[in-house]
């Protein structure tokens, strides 16, 4: 955090609406459980609990409500991600100036990540995305499953979640992309001629996909309560 940019206004919109059920049989993804409590819980105590965020909206499947330890105003998700995320940004409130998306399926960001998207938008950024290296080789795949070159993964990052928007530039990308077949916001701003920087993300902030993935969550979730409760008997 800098003294010249924590006086912004930030909200983070959690998108939690996806079916994801690939995890567990009938929960959508934000609603598995590790270490006894949802993915969504998890990646809320993230945002919810940081001193910069003074709103959470989450977005959530229709029909469905969520019990969370913290105030949020609640959205209807909608069929594709981008219409979810939309669904958020409408319900943040008119004073808020940066936005952060999130997908739930990322509980684990640190706070430094959070405080680097926000500082590269409050320092003039349109749009600010979390970034890491690539470790695996990556090649190209033909249609018919023959391998069709290497790629150079030191010309490559991965990217994450939450990333950061000026407020007034994701409406306007969301309102102009509205067809365009994009996976996250960051490219919406592109797309709309906006500036998009990256900034360090964490390992920490990796995305549950699969159930290896679940029990390496699980491992960090019982950490990080453990952890707490050492700091509480101090
Ligand atoms: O399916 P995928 O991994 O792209 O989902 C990324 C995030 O977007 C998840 O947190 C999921 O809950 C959310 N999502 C959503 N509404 C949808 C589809 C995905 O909120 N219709």
């Amino acid at each position: 955090m800098t003294a010249a940019t924590d006086h912004v206004s930030v909200a983070a919109v959690l998108v939690a609406a996806g079916a994801g059920e690939r995890l567990s049989a009938g929960v959508p993804k934000a609603f598995v459980e590790v270490d006894g409590r949802s993915l969504l819980a998890h990646a809320f105590d993230r945002f919810a609990g940081h001193p910069r965020i003074r709103e959470v909206v989450v977005v959530l499947p229709a029909g469905v409500s969520a019990q969370l330890p913290g105030a949020f105003t609640p959205a209807v998700g909608g069929r594709t991600r981008q219409q979810s995320v939309a669904a958020g940004l409408a319900k943040v409130g008119a004073e808020i100036e940066i936005v952060l998306v999130h997908d739930v399926a990322r509980p684990f960001v640190p706070p430094s990540v959070i405080d680097a998207v926000t500082d590269a938008v409050a320092a003039g950024a349109d749009a600010a995305i979390p970034v890491v290296p690539v470790h695996d080789t990556v090649r190209r795949i033909a249609p018919d499953g023959s391998l069709a070159g290497t790629v150079d993964r030191s010309t490559l990052v991965a990217v994450q979640t939450p990333q950061g928007f000026r407020r007034s530039v994701l409406a306007a990308a969301h309102e102009v992309g509205r067809d365009l077949p994009v996976t996250d916001d960051a490219a919406l701003v592109e797309a709309a001629g906006g500036t998009v920087v990256a900034v360090p993300g964490a390992e920490e902030a990796f995305k549950v996909t699969t159930p290896a993935d679940l029990a390496r969550a699980g491992a960090i979730a019982e950490r990080v309560r453990l952890g707490s409760a050492t700091q509480r008997r101090i």
